[in-house]
This record gives C-alpha cells, structure tokens and sequence, in this order.
C-alpha cells in the first residue's frame, strides 16, 4: 500500500518532502506553479536536481507527482488560450521532468459545448508538441509521464469517460508517454459505481479496454460531497462523503490496485491531508484487502500477526512502487488496448 498526499511546498520543492513525512504520506503530490496563475515558476537545474537528491534522502517518500496549472484549457475554441495553455503545460512538464516526476497530472480541459470530436485532434496536437519541446528529462533520470486526470463531468470537461481518454491517446497513437490518474470523486460524480467488489472489477475492464492497465500510475484518492452522477468537482475527507468506507475500499483493496500510489486530496481541517487523513486512508485499504484476502490477512498491519495465519496464505506482498519500477514499467507501458 502506498498512501500519499497532495502537499504544500510553499513555491519551494525540498520541503515538500518534509511535508509528505510529517504526515506519514508515502507519496507526495505538489504543484509545479501556483495552480491558478499563468506566471510560471522557474526552477534551475541546480535546484532541480537538489531535489532529486532529497528525494534519494527520503527513502519512505517513493514517488512525487506534479500536478498541472488549472488554467490549462487544451480544448479551448479561443486561440489565444490555447496557445497559452500548451505553454504553460510545456514549462510544467520540464519541471516535472527535472525533479524525476513519476506523472504529472492534468485536467484536460473544457471544450465548453463544442463537442469532444471537435477538440480531440488539438488536444493531441497540444500533447505531441509538450514532450517535443519540454526540457529533457536529465540524463539518467526516467522520463515523467503526462498523467490525463478523469474529470466530474461538468460542463463540456474533457475526459469525463474511460473512453473519451482512450480516444485522446489513440489520437496520439498510443504514446507510451500518456497515462492515467483516476480521482475517485470525479468518478463518483461521473456516474461510475464502483462502491462494490463487482463495480471495481468493471472499473478495471473498463480501463484495459480502453486505456490499459498498465497507464494507470496512480490515483487520487477522495470522498465526495456530491452524490454518485453528480458532475461535480467537490472532494471530502475520507469516511465523511457519499462514497464512505465502505464504498471505496473494494476500489483500493483490489489486487491490482491496492499497490498503486493513491494521493490524497482531501480537504483535512481546511489546510489540505493531515497525519489522520493518511491513516483513515490505510485503514480503508487494510478493509479493501480484508474483501479480497479474507481475514486472515486483516491483521497484517500494525499489530502483531500470529505466525499460523500469516503463513496460511501468504499471498506474495509486492514492494512499493519505486523509481526502479517505475523505470521497469516504463519500458512495458505499450498500449493493450484491443
Ligand atoms: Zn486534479
Ligand atoms: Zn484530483
């Protein structure tokens, strides 16, 4: 299990791996530029790659993620805009990539009432020309993958469906550089039940069919203050929304998913994750391998776990993900689509 946490590094990258610490998050998620201005943040390669070794330095941090400026609109009908938010999406990514990004997220965009067919072919334009002219990764660094984000379904928003995302990577002939990051309250709010263990297994045939598996990197993982097909954006803390315990642990208990980062966008008190919302996170992934593992496996936090039921069924225990991984992945990540 790996439970992170969006972060605060206060427009500085090191101490947001001392924020993911504090909070006993795995994984860490920031910002690369404040998330609703243009002015993007410059970083020099020295610092950089200060972070890159901080993040060698705190071996329980395995992944950071970046998440994309909000203002980014890749399906904009206003030129200007676009031409903009391929700019800004451009600067974000060579930042990810500087710091050894495992994704960088991003919501696509809007293409306000004009229709998704009329959108796609820039979208993918707008994607081919970020990794062409974003800063390399550096050498020896595995390269950051754009993460395409699910979104509520508000609106004319982009990627409200496995299968409109499937659409823009098959518009950028599968590029093994796009991936997926599902937020599970914008699933939620897009009308998709996954609250049971046959929902989630339906989620995970949905996703190979139309993306793949193996782009999924990571998740963000939310309640919802907005009932199931809601189609909005409004994220709880969890175990206090409509989806509850009891609905997102056969989601994050599932074997294929239960390893894969899930970075927490809860509101806590107001100021962002907090220590306790990474524990009610665990706690949901310990009941969601509970569903799957039978009980004998519940215990295998924390408390002791008696010798006899830890070896009945000793399901191998995957290591969490790392940058090795993820490098190893990397390489795997061909579309399996059809
Ligand atoms: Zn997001
Ligand atoms: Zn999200």
């Amino acid at each position: 299990m790996n439970i992170g946490a969006h972060v605060r590094g206060g427009g500085k990258l090191v101490p947001s791996l001392e924020a993911g610490v504090e909070i006993g998050a795995t994984s860490i998620q920031i910002f690369t530029q404040s998330p609703r201005m243009w002015k993007p943040s410059q970083y020099a390669p020295e610092v950089l790659a200060a972070f890159r070794e901080a993040q060698a330095t705190h071996p329980t941090i395995t992944d950071t993620f970046c998440h994309a400026t909000y203002l980014i609109n890749l399906a904009s009908g206003d030129a200007e805009l676009y031409e903009k938010s391929v700019q800004a999406l451009t600067h974000n990514l060579s930042v990810a990539r500087g710091m050894g990004s495992s994704g960088l997220v991003l919501h696509v965009g809007s293409h306000k009432g004009a229709g998704f067919d009329e959108v796609v072919r820039q979208i993918a334009d707008a994607f081919e020309r970020a990794f062409d002219d974003a800063d390399p990764a550096p050498e020896g660094v595995v390269d950051c993958p754009i993460l395409i984000e699910n979104a509520a379904g508000a609106g004319g928003t982009v990627g409200r469906s496995l299968e409109e995302i499937g659409l823009m990577i098959d518009a950028c002939n599968g590029d093994d550089r796009l991936g997926l990051c599902i937020d599970t309250q914008h699933l939620w709010a897009s009308g998709f039940d996954y609250s049971t263990v046959a929902g989630t297994e339906r989620l995970i045939k949905a996703i190979d069919k139309n993306v793949g598996m193996s782009r999924l990197r990571c998740f963000h993982l939310n309640d919802s203050k907005i009932e199931l097909g809601g189609n909005r954006d409004r994220h709880a803390n969890i175990g206090e929304g409509t989806i509850g315990v009891k609905g997102l642990a056969p989601l994050v208990g599932h074997p294929k998913i239960r390893n894969i980062p899930l970075l927490l966008e809860v509101p806590g008190s107001g100021e962002g994750p907090r220590a306790e919302d990474v524990v009610a996170a665990r706690k949901v992934v310990m009941a969601g391998i509970k569903l799957y593992d039978g009980a004998k496996k519940s215990t295998l936090a924390k408390k002791a776990v008696p010798k006899k039921a830890a070896t009945k069924k000793a399901a191998p225990k995957k290591a969490a993900p790392t940058k090795k991984t993820a490098a190893v992945k990397k390489v795997v990540m061909k579309k399996t689509k059809k």
